[in-house]
């Protein structure tokens, strides 16, 4: 089987992991995205994954009810820890071997992230979860999966989302919404879309990191990106 890419990094946003209700961890929700990233591991890729923290807490919201921002986003950090956790559980159901390295030290539960350890695990085939994002405040688990891809010289950036791709205004809301099969990076910005994050954005444009933002929930989609079909937006020069 042609892959286009030999490693991938796959942001899993935190909404994908949560149940119909859009909140916690659904095993149902882990089981079936676990099973999509064992498939293409399979084929030889090699991948990494950067959970978000979302389905439990963002920091940005919880600041608005009235919580400390760095308090909160500490919060969603470790919430993208719980992600991982449930995340590697699923992987490992499905025969994987995968390592969870953590942005933020909790030794107990997980490994520190190391860039060094991270090749080394990735170049013996496990399937390597970053958790935690940066390991910053004010950041998102956009930006980490973007600082990661770049860290691990992954060829492609994959947003894998509920949506088919990055549309000109939200779908759910505005049934003509227009999407792209391609945008560049300078328009997502100018357009001010919120499907990915700017600062994400503005990263992956300095170092040319090309990102493929597609539908997750549809099985078999994230190999077929793997494979060059056109599914979803690429986000380019
Ligand atoms: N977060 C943070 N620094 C990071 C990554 C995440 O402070 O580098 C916090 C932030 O509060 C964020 C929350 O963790 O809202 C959950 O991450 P994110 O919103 O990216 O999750 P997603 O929307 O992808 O589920």
């Amino acid at each position: 089987m042609k892959l286009v890419y030999k490693r991938v990094v796959l942001k899993i946003s935190g909404q994908r992991l949560a149940g119909d209700d859009g909140f916690g961890i659904s095993t149902q929700a882990i089981q079936r995205t676990a099973q999509e990233i064992v498939e293409a591991r399979e084929q030889g890729v090699e991948v990494g994954v950067v959970c978000g923290g979302g389905n439990i807490i963002r920091g940005i919201s919880a600041e608005a009810e009235g919580l400390n921002r760095v308090a909160a986003d500490s919060m969603g950090m470790l919430a993208s820890v719980m992600n991982a956790l449930a995340l590697q559980d699923g992987l490992e159901k499905c025969g994987a071997d995968t390592r969870v390295l953590s942005a933020v030290e909790i030794k107990q539960v997980a490994e520190p992230h190391i860039r060094r350890r991270a090749m080394r695990h990735i170049e013996k085939g496990r399937i390597v979860i970053f958790a935690a994002g940066t390991g910053n405040p004010f950041f998102t688990t956009d930006t980490g999966a973007a600082l990661r891809a770049m860290e691990i010289g992954a060829g492609v950036l994959l947003k894998g989302t509920r949506v088919d791709g990055v549309y000109d205004s939200d779908p759910e809301k505005f049934p003509g919404a227009k999407r792209y099969d391609r945008i560049t990076y300078r328009e997502f910005l100018h357009r001010n879309l919120d499907v990915m994050d700017a600062t994400a954005i503005s990263l992956c444009q300095t170092h040319k990191l090309p990102i493929v933002v597609f539908d997750m929930t549809v099985p078999g989609n994230m190999l077929r990106v793997i494979q060059g079909e056109t599914i979803g937006t690429a986000v380019g020069v």
